[in-house]
């Protein structure tokens, strides 16, 4: 057809299944295997219907100044957003604007190249290294900025500060962006590099470590102009974007920190345990510092594993790709489902069954 010489076209990111089936044990996106805080609850049946007939506040000034209060920074340092997703293409879109390529790892998180795709930006992959470690000296090259995930996704492997200081401090030409989705359970933010670097943007979610998947919360913090700078993108796009009962229940969520530091400790416990039973099937894997595990069986080939599990209905992610088509990603879900999983690939892999 004529007319799709005219048309955007792009290859889009495609999202773990959400399947949902009685029983089902879903260890495939990295959910949150408990609820939101009690206090989400208790803010959504405190929820006035009757408010939804006016626009929302475009600046979702509670839920900022909840963040502000919480990481201890400026409200003017915070952007929130319809999940990190919607963070991050807004933070393609305002930051990387220049003709020379980003750079992120060929083993990352698979929307990255998709935006790039979207917003024709170029981009270069870099290769992690063999253990799947960021080599920072490889960030030391002519580019129009910088973003990977730390810990990184699917791999689950933390760095520490002083890599990232190293690749923000190499690049001050440009904007560094740190996706921290996966940082609350046991790694280091590099928020407190914020007061050195003004070219970092350190972007979070709600939606592993806060059990806030399904509905829709991301933020970054950064210096005050590249906020600004989002923020202009975003009003020239969609200015209400953040609904009124999201603000709300955001808001309600960070301000519970008990439940928070409760919940993550359960999660980082049962990692623990699975990182034992896992090795003791076979299985190898870095040191996740996530609420996934990434990993390899000595024998057998994991798609083969994916689609056992699967037809048991328990759902991990598998991603036919270069460099990790033989790895399974695995989130962490409840004790009761981790040890469903170990018994199924005990009894897959033919051994005796050692879960008690
Ligand atoms: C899950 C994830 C996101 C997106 O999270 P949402 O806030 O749900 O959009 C972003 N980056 C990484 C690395 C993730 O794993």
């Amino acid at each position: 057809m004529k007319w799709e010489e005219n048309i955007r076209q792009v290859v889009p990111y495609v999202p773990g299944e959400q399947p949902d089936r009685p029983g089902m044990v879903k260890l495939n996106t990295n959910e949150c295997p408990y609820p939101p805080a009690p206090g989400v609850k208790k803010a959504l049946e405190e929820f006035d219907h009757t408010e939804l007939r006016l626009y929302p506040d475009p600046d979702a000034s509670i839920l900022t100044e909840a963040l502000a209060d919480y990481y201890k920074v400026k409200k003017e340092q915070v952007f929130v957003g319809v999940g990190s997703d919607d963070v991050l293409a807004i933070a393609f879109m305002t930051f990387f604007n220049g003709g020379r390529p980003i750079l992120f790892p060929d083993i990352t998180y698979s929307f990255y190249d998709v935006w790039a795709g979207l917003y024709r930006i170029p981009y270069k992959e870099i290769p992690l290294r063999e253990d799947f470690s960021i080599a920072p000296g490889d960030y030391h090259i002519e580019n129009g900025g910088i973003i990977f995930p730390n810990p990184n996704a699917p791999t689950g492997i933390l760095e520490n500060l002083e890599m990232i200081e190293d690749i923000v401090s190499a690049n001050p030409d440009v904007v560094v962006i740190v996706d921290e989705a996966y940082i609350d359970f046991g790694g280091e933010s590099a928020l407190p590099l914020l007061n050195k670097y003004d070219n970092l943007l350190v972007v979070q979610t709600f939606s592993k470590s806060r059990a806030m998947a399904g509905m829709r919360i991301g933020f970054a913090i950064g210096n005050k102009k590249l906020i600004s700078y989002m923020n202009d993108v975003k009003f020239s796009f969609n200015s209400y974007t953040m609904d009124r009962i999201t603000q709300r229940l955001g808001a309600a969520a960070v301000k519970d920190e008990v439940y928070f530091r409760e919940t993550l400790a359960k999660i980082i416990k049962t990692r623990e345990w699975a990182k034992e039973k896992l090795s003791e099937l076979g299985f190898v894997f870095g040191d996740s510092k996530s609420n996934f595990i990434f990993a390899s069986h000595k024998e057998k080939r994991a798609e083969e594993i994916f689609s056992y599990l699967r037809s048991k209905d328990i759902f991990v992610r598998y991603f036919k790709k270069p460099r990790i088509d033989n790895y399974l990603r695995i989130s962490i879900g409840t004790d009761e489902e981790m040890r469903t999983l170990v018994r199924e690939l005990t009894a897959f892999l033919g051994r005796r069954n050692e879960v008690e």
